[in-house]
């Protein structure tokens, strides 16, 4: 779900895009993207389109022709990379992984030993498993082989930890509509100076004129290169959505992920649903929780129940999971009790119509005990985010 005061900050009269007012937004944009991404780099901006965008532009403006790329692959997310790098002209070397599970380090850094590697793209949070894949450990091993880690944020930037300096990640991307609770439009990155020289340094010329990092980052920069028309509400949205996660505080809006996730999740157990994947609770994304289908429930016929009768919805799935299980979201605006509640009413009258047995009120009974007894223990957790305030654009 978008927030609100998201929504109304778009709505505002427009600029122009080399309007002092505009690039005073601009420069505040990019100080709330390092906020977010827990950086210092000098380069943090969004590029112009959706999640891909982003990526599409790191590795169009990091990969010549027959460079060698490392891809870490156990999802649909992992499978998007390959694709990508490979329009690049990238000489690929794919670590597979099962879909549901990490990557293991040692995978990767045993590909790494197969030839000089230019760099190495992971999923940070593979939205299709539910996976959290952690990035110090891969950013070491790059850097011992000479190359860089791009690391595909899209899903995990404003949900949980993603600290591009601490882990020494050098290339991070994101989106705006997953935890940002914006709509799409925006590709948030942030690059350090070693990427930044690999990009200055090509022997040949980015393939891509729109989505060439260098040209954009002199755009984001005080030159004001003139390259594309700013899409100018967006960038209201973005700066809105960023001012919500500054107001909130990275720490108290990752725990309250963690908090309408841990409520669904004892909800979905007392509905006697099972969870999808076999790695520990740290290894899983705290706000997209994935569920096995039920044996002999009708998927599509549940999904559409809630919809039609709830105006809840939930994420159907990708590839070989297809049919098998659901993703559930609770992400940014969307991680509140009421719709946590709301969801697992729903999806309880829904399973029954199937024939799924469980007893009334299982769900909702459970994630209310799950608030009860996380509350005082979360002082700093707001729970429910309330009446939105009036946007301030
Ligand atoms: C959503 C998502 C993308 C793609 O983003 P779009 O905005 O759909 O282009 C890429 N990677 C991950 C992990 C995602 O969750």
């Amino acid at each position: 779900m978008a927030d609100p005061r998201v929504l109304r900050a778009m709505s505002t009269p427009l600029l122009g895009q080399f309007d002092p007012e505009f690039t005073e937004i601009m420069n505040e944009v990019m100080d709330l993207s390092r906020f977010a991404f827990q950086t210092r780099n000098s380069r943090a901006f969004p590029v112009p389109g959706t999640g891909r965008a982003g990526l599409e532009a790191a590795l169009t403006s990091l990969v010549e022709p027959g460079d060698r790329v490392v891809v870490a692959e156990c999802g649909r997310f992992g499978l998007l990379l390959i694709e990508i790098a490979e329009r690049c002209g990238a000489e690929v070397t794919a670590v597979r992984g099962e879909w549901g599970r990490l990557i293991d380090p040692a995978a990767i850094e045993a590909a790494l030993k197969g030839g000089t590697t230019k760099l190495v793209a992971v999923v940070h949070g593979e939205t299709s498993t539910g996976i959290l894949q952690p990035l110090a450990d891969i950013a070491r091993l790059a850097h011992d082989h000479g190359a860089l880690l791009v690391a595909d944020c899209v899903v995990t930037l404003g949900g949980c930890e993603v600290a591009v300096d601490r882990w020494a990640v050098d290339v991070a991307t994101a989106g705006t509509q997953k935890c940002l609770s914006c709509p799409s439009g925006l590709a948030p990155v942030t690059y350090n100076a070693q990427a930044e020289a690999a990009i200055r340094g090509r022997r040949t010329k980015v393939r891509s004129n729109y989505l060439d990092l260098g040209q954009l980052a002199d755009y984001w920069s005080p030159a004001r290169f003139n390259h594309h028309t700013a899409p100018t509400a967006m960038v209201y949205g973005l700066r809105e959505a960023l001012r919500a996660v500054q107001e909130e505080g990275l720490e108290a809006r990752f725990a309250r992920h963690r908090l309408h996730g841990d409520a669904l999740r004892a909800g979905l157990d007392a509905l006697g649903v099972a969870l999808f994947g076999k790695e520990p609770r740290e290894h899983r994304l705290p706000f997209l929780t994935p569920v096995v289908v039920p044996d002999g429930v009708d998927e599509l016929r549940v999904r559409r129940r809630l919809v039609e009768d709830f105006g809840v919805e939930i994420g159907a799935a990708f590839g070989p999971l297809q049919g098998k299980i659901w993703r559930i979201g609770t992400m940014g605006y969307s991680a509140q009790r009421q719709f946590v509640l709301v969801c697992l009413a729903a999806l309880e009258h829904a399973l029954r119509g199937e024939g799924h047995r469980t007893s009334a009120g299982a769900g909702v009974d459970a994630a209310l005990a799950h608030y009860a007894s996380a509350g005082p223990a979360n002082p700093d957790v707001r729970d429910n985010l309330g009446a939105p305030g009036i946007g301030r654009v």
